[in-house]
């Protein structure tokens, strides 16, 4: 009997002893991220099946290694231009060229995860590797979190690059835990910073849009921040963090494109009749640039367009939903090109419940439901551009006596998108809408708001929009009689 106890009493210590000689081998991985400018962060903790292990040997030690460009290719980085960063634990960092990875691989010893190179300088092996960063080497504002003003575009950086700048770092307080009231603990997290007024000067005001269409206007600078692949906007005094911000407006203007939805509502509880005019793709720098070159007569001889800004995304279903709600992405629920159904009321079934007629005069489609049917304008005549359709659908229109109409033009953006922002042949379009405009004016006699989604950039011999850069996001906004 006192045998069999013995035995298995011998059997429990190999048990313990094998269970606890596995836990030690497992304690080696620790873990190393892959991020920066990249889609997905991944993080590597142990030799997962999703790779290849490949058996590699240097200085007589033999290693279980994955290739670098495994882990990278992984994770998606934003360019295929791309250079890495690998950081140490210690703080000591190597820089490697991403398109030469083929002899680099990550191993695991008693170090944590270490980098083995075969064909790069011997420092560019890093033991203890805290994350591997992908650095996006495209200078391209597009891909980047931009902080801009009405007029410029002042200064952009990506995840990845944030590291190569001079951030700061800012003793974030995290908490606070007391056991019994004498031995309170304050625990602070160390966030990697670049203040706002360090990047420009003479903040009074700004605006913070967040890549969910979040909407933020602060009257107090604060930090940008790195966290992982994406980038917060932080006010820590005030405990404010906006999560994933695509830019910082600095000093917006006072009108935005949703005011389009309470003004026109305040002037048809004024029974007054309101006519919305939706020029797509109308950015302020091309109505500016339009009246100084002859190619808008009929808008200069009005009052000078308020300077306005869109929503991001700036992108025509998501700055239309914003138009004519009157709410930010993040609330109306369209952010981009695929959303379609407003999640609150549109000034259309705002003025039918003020017993008010509407109509929509629309080009080709309706981006968006505004809870009213459409007259669609079809390019019958062939000339690629629906304006003159819409022109005169607008006209047949405007003799059933709407209280409500908004007629959009989609010629401008159209052009824009083939031949950019500023070409002769986009303010062509610009030069042929004034004059719709001025002829459907002058039969109206209500007020008159003119505005647009979104503006435009030149890209390439092209022009495109849906970024957060002043020429996107700027757009001119003017009510007349
Ligand atoms: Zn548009
Ligand atoms: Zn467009």
């Amino acid at each position: 009997m006192s045998k069999k106890i013995a035995m298995s009493f011998l059997t429990a210590l190999i048990i313990l002893f094998l269970f606890t000689s596995c836990n030690k081998e497992q304690d080696i991985f620790s873990s190393v991220i892959i991020t920066g400018d990249v889609e997905n962060q991944y993080t590597l903790e142990s030799y997962s099946e999703e790779f290849e292990w490949n058996q590699i040997e240097k200085k007589d030690i033999k290693y279980k290694g994955v290739l670098l460009k495994d882990l990278v290719n992984k994770s998606n980085p934003i360019s295929d231009n791309f250079s890495i960063l690998l950081m140490g634990q210690d703080g000591l960092m190597a820089k490697l060229n991403g398109n030469e990875l083929d002899d680099c691989y990550i191993v695991n010893n008693e170090k944590g995860w270490c980098s083995v190179t075969f064909n790069h300088p011997v420092n560019s092996n890093i033991k203890g590797l805290e994350s591997i960063v992908i650095i996006n080497n495209i200078d391209d504002i597009d891909n980047s979190v931009n902080i801009i003003s009405n007029n410029k575009n002042i200064f952009s950086i990506t995840p990845g690059n944030f590291l190569l700048t001079n951030y700061k770092i800012y003793n974030y307080l995290d908490g606070e835990t007391s056991v019994d009231q004498k031995n309170d603990i304050m625990l602070y997290k160390q966030k990697k910073v670049i203040p706002l007024n360090e990047i420009t000067n003479n903040i009074n005001r700004i605006l913070v849009m967040t890549r969910d269409g979040g909407y933020y206007y602060l009257s107090k600078s604060g930090y940008i921040q790195l966290d992982g692949n994406k980038i917060n906007f932080i006010i820590p005094e005030e405990r404010i963090i906006y999560n994933d911000i695509v830019g910082v407006l600095i000093n917006p203007p006072q009108t935005t494109v949703m005011d389009t939805y309470y003004d026109a509502e305040y002037y048809l509880k004024k029974n007054e009749k309101v006519m919305i005019v939706f020029v797509d793709g109308f950015g302020y720098h091309q109505y500016k640039y339009a009246m100084e070159n002859g190619y808008a007569p009929y808008l200069t001889s009005l009052n000078e367009a308020k300077i306005a800004n869109t929503i991001y995304r700036p992108v025509t279903n998501a700055g239309y939903a914003a138009m004519i709600t009157g709410k930010p992405p993040k609330e109306n629920g369209i952010k981009d090109r695929d959303g379609r159904q407003p999640l609150v009321p549109t000034i259309f079934e705002r003025a039918l419940e003020l017993d008010k007629k509407a109509m929509l005069v629309e080009s080709y489609s309706c981006a968006v439901n505004t809870g009213i049917t459409p007259i669609l304008s079809l390019d019958d005549d062939g000339d690629k551009y629906t304006d003159d359709e819409v022109f005169d659908n607008a006209k047949i229109a405007l003799k059933e006596n709407p209280d409500l109409i908004l007629v959009h033009f989609h010629g401008v953006d159209d052009a824009g998108h083939c031949f950019g922002d500023f070409d002769n042949r986009t303010m062509e379009k610009i030069k042929e809408v004034d004059s719709y405009v001025k002829e459907i004016s002058s039969n109206w006699d209500g007020k008159i708001i003119l505005t647009a989604d979104h503006g435009m950039h030149k890209k390439g011999d092209e022009g495109t929009h849906g970024f957060f850069r002043y020429e996107d996001i700027i757009i001119p906004y003017l009510i007349y009689d």
